[in-house]
């Protein structure tokens, strides 16, 4: 028999580990007649340490409909908690199971690219040449019936000794009964996490690669289009392989080029591709420097003199600010747990270089609402913004939070979405509203904030601020 232990992979399919566990990598690298397997999700108290309420939510669901899965296959999910270098040996011994370890999680692991000097890579350009001229690994295949220890075996086997041998409480295993958030510490999130599970992210994906994908390019910034695919919670849980998400992809570009679609329809497709070499660049960059999680990746010679003012980062946390575009993202964030990628990337400028926040500050915020936080995109997405990451915007980059709402959300549709204040308001007022005075402001909509900051001001601060960490003189 064999133990599967699930960790970022909360699906059946496309499992690479679960492949070779249960025998149903035939005719792949992977054949073997092992099997048949059992499927273990371990609630780890040092990793709960670090969740949030959204996460712990989202994560009930997606292995909510892992179990479902395994259900189907006349099999079972064990539940247990406690440290895995615990419980896992002891699970093991229950089972008499062998134990390895595969790569899954991305289609490149993060050894297998570097420079040609034999360096990780810190430049995405470069990186993507590689990883897209690289030869990428088929799905594999979902395990059988067979494939799996039924569940009647599993019930009996720790039902019979790893449960009922005591010991500390926490170690005890469950065959496919999940707590709840209240069992593990955490309360219902506010925010509406969306669905959970292989079923739901293939759906999600079979629309977009049906219709969206061919104007990605065109339409990914613009955040009321909704023209994204909004996998990454999908992803981050891996309750879709990303091996299946490429393969998909790459069947939707020979199709675009076989067809009447429109001319660039490979190009658009590749953009997307793009977002997916770039979530496996910003995994290696992590796995090669995983002090980036608190420290900066780029080192300022003097180091960032930050303002870190608490009232204002408060503001930026409540969507108060007065800046509709940023208002309106962390509102999305409070009561979608997600944000659009362009919005983010505003809403971080807006924190690092008007509010002069540290980025940690919007990292740890992000954390704890994000139902797609993961911890290398996530630190790649701040440090990008923030000036001090990999391939970041130039420190003298700084995005105007008025103009980027004006360009990418010219109607305020996902502005109105989210800011209620605003919403019986003309487009032309809430991208002046900077410009308003304050009894123009009192009477268009008298419940929405000024803004907290001036940016004109605050820009010219964050220049001096960036220089002065350069050891460069502000004045000049
Ligand atoms: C400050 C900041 C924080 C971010 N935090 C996260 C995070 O915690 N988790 C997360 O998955 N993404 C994060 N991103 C990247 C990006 O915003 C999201 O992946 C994207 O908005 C998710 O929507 P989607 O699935 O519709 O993306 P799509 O545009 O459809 O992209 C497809 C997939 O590619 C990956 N991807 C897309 N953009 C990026 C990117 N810039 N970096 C790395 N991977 C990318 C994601 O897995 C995504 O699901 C962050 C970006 C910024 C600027």
């Amino acid at each position: 028999m064999e133990l599967f232990w699930h960790r970022r992979d909360l699906r059946v399919a496309d499992n690479v580990g679960l492949a070779a566990a249960t025998g149903a990598g035939a005719g792949t690298d992977d054949d073997t007649d092992r099997g048949p397997a059992a499927a273990v999700f371990v609630f780890d108290p040092d990793v709960l340490d670090h969740a949030s309420d959204v996460r712990v939510r989202r994560l009930l669901d997606g292995l909510a409909a892992l179990r479902d899965d395994y259900r189907e296959r006349g099999s079972d999910l064990l539940v247990a908690r406690g440290d895995p270098e615990t419980v896992l040996p002891r699970l093991a011994d229950v089972l008499d199971a062998e134990r390895e370890a595969h790569h899954d999680a991305v289609l490149h692991d993060p050894d297998a690219i570097r420079t040609n000097a034999g360096d990780p890579y810190s430049v995405y350009s470069y990186y993507w040449k590689k990883w897209t001229d690289r030869a990428k690994d088929d799905p594999r295949p979902a395990p059988t019936a067979e494939g799996l220890v039924d569940a009647d075996a599993l019930a009996a086997a720790v039902g019979s000794e790893a449960r009922a041998d005591g010991g500390d409480p926490v170690d005890r295993v469950a065959v496919g009964d999940l707590p709840t958030p209240a069992d593990l510490g955490f309360a219902e999130p506010d925010a509406a996490v969306g669905p959970a599970g292989t079923a739901a992210a293939r759906e999600r994906l079979d629309g977009f690669l049906d219709e969206a994908v061919f104007a990605y390019e065109a339409e990914r910034d613009y955040p009321a289009s909704e023209s994204t695919s909004r996998l990454s919670a999908f992803l981050r849980y891996g309750e879709i392989g990303v091996r299946e998400a490429y393969a998909a992809t790459a069947d939707a570009m020979s199709e675009a080029g076989s067809d009447a679609r429109s001319d660039d329809a490979p190009e658009q497709v590749e953009e997307f591709q793009q977002q997916l070499a770039w979530r496996e660049f910003y995994t290696q960059v992590l796995f090669h420097n995983p002090e980036v999680v608190t420290e900066n990746y780029k080192a300022y010679e003097e180091g960032i003199e930050w303002r870190d003012d608490p009232e204002e980062i408060a503001a930026w946390k409540r969507g108060e600010t007065g800046y509709p575009i940023v208002d309106a993202g962390m509102r999305q964030l409070r009561e979608k747990a997600f944000m659009h990628n362009r919005v983010r990337m505003i809403v971080a400028s807006f924190l690092t270089k008007d509010l002069l926040a540290d980025w940690r500050h919007g990292y740890d915020h992000f954390r704890e609402k994000l139902a797609d936080h993961d911890t290398a995109n996530d630190n790649g997405g701040w440090q990008w913004a923030a000036s001090t990451g990999t391939d970041a915007q130039p420190y003298f980059r700084i995005f105007n939070p008025m103009t980027q709402g004006e360009r990418y959300d010219p109607d305020a549709e996902y502005i109105k979405e989210h800011v209620p204040e605003l919403r019986d308001l003309d487009p032309d007022l809430i991208h002046e509203w900077h410009e308003l005075s304050p009894t123009q402001r009192a009477n268009a909509a008298p419940d929405y904030p000024a803004p907290i900051v001036d940016h004109s001001e605050r820009r010219e601060a964050a220049l001096a601020m960036y220089k002065r960490a350069r050891g460069e003189d502000p004045e000049e």
